[in-house]
């Protein structure tokens, strides 16, 4: 693998930096008191191009590859993971899927919009009652003349009550055994669709996450996404590449976490020394930049990988796995060496540690992660 970013690649991480110094920097405290990232950041991000990344340029994409992705994303992350999250769901959970899955007419219709940050995308697979277990969902999509008719419930969506589209999974066929799952387009103003926000997160406040209720919502059969009955691996292979995207916005936590702890400890005097003299914050510190590396490596892994063509699974869900327990780690040893400050809001490391906490839950557990790389590891499923 060839670690130079080249001259390209180098000018997107730039132009990146630049975005977050100029449009997210200044308000990430604001935004996370208030618990919403202003709504206009949708636009700018759809103008910058980030909302366009991979994307072919014939849809309104703005091309690039997937390290370009993983930089764009990591300094992101960086800024505030709530926009970071945005960017990772619309373009790397919706947009991204309906360029790999969609019809002609799906694409021309969704994707320049998406691409340009007219329009917003949610991804609808969790339940109240399915979680890691995805594949036993229970929203049930049944045929009604020439369209569907959709009833159910959808929790913790990212996006939710912002979304224009959501991607939603819902059960077709009831067969025993059989995971007869379809994907959907649904534009989120059809009727008997309901969103409500799910208040009091512990991190990504500034998101706007939501519940949403289905009640008999019918749409064409134009908003079949992909096969009927091939939802689930649709769903899967879009969370691929996902966990892909949720490491570098991790490995952006951990830099930050790596900054901020590097910056207080030269400034910080106690016993008559910055606390930069003493051997075990040096310790807190190394521990913190040890993290950032390997999670930064396991992530362009899998980036390179992507875009050679070669399976890739199995290296996103190892380094979604380590990043994200990673940020947590460096994010937690930051606040250590804060002290105090580290445990107030007006200081970055607390809304660090906050966000970096969700890492290991969505887009499947650390737990979760584990095995699916055991699965791939023995040929034997423990789920
Ligand atoms: P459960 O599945 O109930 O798990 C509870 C615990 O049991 C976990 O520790 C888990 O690891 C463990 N466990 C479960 N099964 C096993 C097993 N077989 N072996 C070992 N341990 C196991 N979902 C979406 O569809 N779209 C979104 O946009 C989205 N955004 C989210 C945003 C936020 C802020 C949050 C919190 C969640 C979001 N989710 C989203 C949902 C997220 O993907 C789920 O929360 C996650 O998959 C875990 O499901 P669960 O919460 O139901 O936990």
């Amino acid at each position: 693998m060839n670690l130079e970013l080249g001259e390209e690649r180098t000018a997107v991480r730039q132009l990146a930096k630049d975005f977050v110094a100029r449009e997210i920097a200044p308000h990430v405290v604001e935004w996370d008191r208030a618990e919403s990232v202003d709504r206009g950041i949708v636009k700018k991000l759809g103008a910058v191009g980030f909302l366009g990344l991979t994307v072919d340029e014939e849809y309104g994409g703005s091309g690039g590859d997937h390290l370009s992705y993983c930089l764009v994303t990591e300094e992101l992350g960086r800024g505030d993971s709530s926009v970071r999250g945005i960017v990772s769901v619309s373009l790397g959970l919706v947009t991204k899927t309906i360029a790999a899955y969609g019809t002609e007419d799906q694409k021309r219709h969704w994707l320049p919009r998406l691409t340009a940050g007219d329009a917003l995308g949610c991804f609808g697979l969790t339940e109240p009652g399915t979680g890691s277990d995805a594949g036993s969902l229970a929203t049930r999509a049944v045929r009604d003349g020439d369209g569907w008719v959709i009833n159910g419930s959808k929790m913790f969506i990212t996006n939710g009550t912002w979304a224009d589209v959501v991607l939603l999974f819902a059960r077709t066929n009831d067969t025993p055994g059989h995971r007869g799952v379809s994907a959907y387009l649904v534009p989120t103003d059809t009727p008997g669709l309901t969103r409500r926000t799910v208040h009091g997160k512990l991190g990504l406040r500034g998101q706007a996450t939501a519940e949403l209720v289905l009640e008999d919502v019918r749409v064409p059969d134009s908003a079949l996404l992909g096969p009927e009955g091939k939802g689930f691996s649709i769903a899967m292979s879009a969370l691929a590449k996902g966990r892909m995207s949720v490491a570098a916005g991790c490995v952006g936590i951990a830099q930050a976490a790596l900054d901020a702890a590097v910056g207080y400890a030269g400034e910080r005097e106690q016993f008559g020394r910055s606390i930069a003299h003493y051997q075990l914050v040096q310790e807190l510190i190394s521990d913190i930049a040890v993290d950032v590396d390997a999670a930064r490596l396991l992530t362009w892994r899998v980036a390179d990988l992507i875009e050679r063509g070669q399976e890739f699974a199995t290296a996103a869900s190892k380094a979604k796995l380590f990043a994200s327990e990673a940020a947590v780690r460096a994010a937690n040893n930051a606040l250590q060496v804060f002290g105090g400050y580290g445990y107030i809001d007006e200081y970055p490391v607390g809304k660090l540690l906050r966000d970096a906490r969700v890492m290991t839950l969505y887009e499947g557990t650390s737990q979760i992660q584990k095995l699916i790389i055991g699965r791939a590891l023995t040929g034997v499923s423990a789920f």
